[in-house]
């Protein structure tokens, strides 16, 4: 069946991000109530999927799916990973890392909020001190990359000194799973999350937990401390009746299995090599025009670039937005401490064409509104 084209908006902000028109119109399917056989056989096939997309033997990993931003991995893993007595280790180096220390503290959970500097990459020798210092400790948790800041923490080394402490670690990979490549047994991880509309370039309300079988097993037995978002209960629901305790997002699994095809179709390779030309793509135009960048290249995820606001009394980071967005372009406001930043992001089905079009419409809009690039 033929849909019309729908109006190609260029999501420069860090997800959800720009999506095809076929993962747009997967969402309009027959309806269908996702008790049915027919929804549980989607899902099934679904979450082996999202297993194998970070290389994870099935026979060890399982796919634990939520209705709800990504935020509700992070209140998942939390809450349900920690055993009576013991406490959640957090390296804290930014914004995403902070909201799991968050979580843990609502939980009233005992736990470590290491705070670490926000403009550099975790020190995998002071994670050692941390958890070396702690015997309590029995989950190690990081974020993959600070989307808030374009951090990129180096998961694999403190994934082996978690293992070599035998503790369990756990990663937000929300802003970085189905763009940069993870391999679950080689980076050291035993719970990674994400949400579809990122990486995947699908659409909000699913995200997922992917976590080793025999650990979510073995949390059977540790304290519940949330209802709704208890990992245990979730695992064991689609495990033994084939699907989600409570109301799937229906359309974003429809939506969501279209843009895992997509993900096959572009690989794993290329996938994050378009990425990489879309950030290349960002930087090429920041330097031509002379904007100032506050993250070190070579501490960046790729994904996301902080810019410093011009030193100019013109600049008018709304003004500069709408002008934008009126012209289909969306950038967004900074998470860099209380410095005056704004983001531009390469997530989504953009290529560098698209960026060199937006460089392309600031100019001419700075022009207009008489802003000079000067620091
Ligand atoms: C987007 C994101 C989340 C989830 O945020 P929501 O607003 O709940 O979708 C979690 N962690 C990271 C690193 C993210 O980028």
């Amino acid at each position: 069946m033929e849909y019309p084209k729908v109006k190609r908006n260029v999501l420069l902000n860090p997800g959800p991000a720009t999506t095809t028109d076929t993962v747009k119109y997967a969402q309009v399917v027959p309806d269908i109530c996702p008790r049915e056989k027919e929804f549980g056989d989607i899902m099934k096939k679904m979450g082996e999927d999202l297993v194998k997309i970070v290389h994870g033997d099935l026979n060890k990993y399982t796919a634990v799916l939520f209705t709800g931003s990504g935020t509700i991995n992070i209140d998942a893993c939390v809450n349900s990973l920690v055993p009576e007595g013991k406490k959640i280790l957090v390296l804290n180096n930014g914004a995403y890392s902070g909201r799991a220390a968050e979580v843990a503290e609502y939980y009233h959970m005992d736990h470590v909020n290491l705070k670490l500097p926000i403009t550099e990459p975790i020190d995998v020798d002071k994670a050692e001190e941390a958890i070396k210092a702690d015997p309590d400790i029995a989950v190690v948790y990081c974020c993959h990359h600070e989307t808030g800041t374009g951090i990129l923490n180096p998961i694999r080394e403190i994934g082996a000194v978690a293992h070599k402490y035998g503790k369990v670690m756990v990663v937000d990979t929300t802003s970085t799973y189905a763009m940069i490549p993870i391999d679950m047994d080689k980076d050291n991880l035993d719970f990674i999350m994400a949400s579809a509309q990122k990486g995947l370039m699908s659409m909000t309300g699913l995200s997922y937990v992917i976590g080793n079988t025999e650990m979510i097993e073995a949390s059977k037995d540790y304290p519940t401390r949330s209802y709704y978002t208890n990992l245990f209960m979730q695992y064991d629901f689609i495990k033994n009746k084939g699907e989600m305790h409570f109301t799937p997002p229906v359309q974003t699994i429809y939506a969501t299995r279209q843009a895992i095809k997509e993900y096959w179709e572009e690989g794993e390779e290329g996938k994050w090599a378009r990425h990489q030309s879309v950030w290349e793509a960002l930087y090429k135009g920041l330097d031509k025009l002379g904007f100032k960048t506050i993250i070190p290249r070579e501490f960046q995820s790729k994904l996301v670039i902080s810019v410093l606001y011009p030193n100019d009394p013109n600049w008018d980071f709304t003004r500069v937005h709408d002008y934008l967005y009126e012209r289909g372009f969306t950038i967004y406001p900074g998470k860099v401490s209380d410095l005056p930043t704004f983001r531009l992001c390469a997530l989504g089905i953009i290529v560098p064409k698209d960026i060199e079009d937006f460089f392309e419409c600031l100019e001419t809009g700075l022009n207009e509104m008489n802003i000079k690039v000067q620091y």
